[in-house]
């Protein structure tokens, strides 16, 4: 019964909602967030969206974890990042917002298996807003799993494939230093929110300010994992820094700690085992940024189980331990804020590439007051892509004596 009404959810889906953003005023459909709601009743699941005009959507769900993904043409949220609509415990995590240019997604993570039975676009008010019901009943757990997945290619509904980076050819001895920079988060994905100021924006708008301090610098090149607000997925971010032979990895974050009054700038290197409990904490909500972005994780390997594997024939982890001292060294010789324990470590995921050496920079943190101001203030980071760039070029300096002395 629940596959036929998914059946006709799927006809409905395609026939009707795109004919009625035809039909529509142009521009953005955009979100209602006070007429709209996640909601249960009698153990269904109601998702209610009240948008200015009718839009293009698609519906899939996805397993380990339990997740329920909408597609969108686009909308604009209006600032709504997802939990602020849920009322249910049904509901574990929402998120909302962009995916790549021109497409947003919803993604709610489950708290059991739900099917979809029912869906409506109500469309026909005179100002042309739409009214989007889809409902959700209990379902099992080996018909959840069955009905799981990412959709086959449809006509008009593919989200565009990611650019392929393709691996740039070996460099030649004295070439420039490839920096890859990665800004946290983007697209669906905001990170810490300190009062409406997003920690993906901050880090998109320091990783192009650091990159122009990186080039004035000379003999250094510069790669972005994203230079535009958009969701990269952690496994892609480790990808490009390989497609571009890169010979650092700087992540860039900001994040908000809940407990104590964390402050200053802090240096994470990968490590199978967390320095502290807020590190491993930290890291845990990073990795789990692509499942909360509807990312289909069946089929890949666990990336900390993989990591494990690669620490142990690592000789990149000396490397690294030295760029993050050289960090250190630079931001206090600046006389930025470093924290009290300014070296940690923990599992992120994003740091796991086995031959790039790879350290995570929060630059300080949302959460405390004074971070948030220098992070908001142009000559504070200006003074702070400086430092970074003296250390990278310490650290260049430092590298190269040392693999010298490997080699004899
Ligand atoms: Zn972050």
């Amino acid at each position: 019964m629940i596959r036929f009404c998914l059946a006709l959810a799927a006809v409905f889906i395609s026939g009707a909602a795109p004919s009625a953003a035809q039909e529509g005023f142009g521009g953005l459909a955009r979100l209602n967030a006070e007429a709209s709601a996640i909601t249960a009743k009698r153990g269904e699941l109601r998702i209610q969206l009240a948008l200015s005009q009718g839009v293009p959507f698609r519906i899939f769900t996805l397993d380990a974890p339990a997740r329920f993904v909408i597609d969108f043409r686009e909308v604009d949220w209006a600032g709504t990042l997802g939990p602020e609509l849920v009322q249910t415990d049904l509901v574990r995590a929402a998120r909302v917002g962009g995916f790549r240019p021109g497409w947003s997604r919803m993604v709610l993570e489950l708290a059991g298996p739900f099917a979809l039975v029912h869906a409506v676009l109500n469309t026909g008010a005179a100002d042309g807003s739409a009214d989007l019901v889809l409902t959700l009943a209990h379902t099992s757990p080996e018909a959840f799993a069955e009905g799981a997945g990412v959709p086959d290619p449809q006509p008009g509904w593919d989200l565009p494939p990611p650019a392929d980076v393709g691996a740039a050819p070996a460099r030649a001895p004295g070439a420039p230093l490839v920096v890859v920079l990665d800004p946290g988060h983007g697209g669906i994905d905001p990170g810490a929110d300190a009062g409406g100021t997003l920690e993906k924006d901050l880090m998109l708008g320091f990783a192009r300010e650091l990159r122009e301090a990186l080039l004035r610098a000379g003999d250094i090149d510069v790669v972005l994992t994203r230079d535009d607000d958009s969701f990269v997925s952690l496994e892609r971010r480790v990808s490009i820094a390989h497609s571009a032979r890169a010979d650092l990895f700087l992540s860039l974050h900001a994040d908000s700690l809940g407990e104590g009054s964390a402050r200053g700038a802090t240096i994470y290197k990968l490590s199978a085992d967390a320095s502290d409990a807020a590190s491993a904490a930290l890291a845990e909500r990073h990795n789990r940024a692509d499942m909360l972005a509807g990312i289909d994780l069946s089929g890949t390997d666990d990336v900390v189980a993989d990591m494990l594997m690669d620490l142990a024939r690592m000789e990149t982890q000396p490397r690294a331990d030295l760029m993050a001292r050289a960090l250190v060294v630079g931001l206090k010789d600046a006389g930025l804020p470093v924290n009290s324990r300014p070296l940690r470590s923990a599992s992120f995921s994003v740091l796991k590439s086995p031959d790039i050496p790879s350290i995570l920079l929060e630059l300080g943190f949302l959460s405390n007051g004074r971070d948030l101001g220098n992070l908001t203030d142009p000559a504070w980071r200006g003074n702070m892509a400086q430092a970074i760039t003296d250390a990278i070029k310490a650290w260049m300096i430092a590298d190269a004596a040392n693999s010298r002395l490997v080699r004899q």
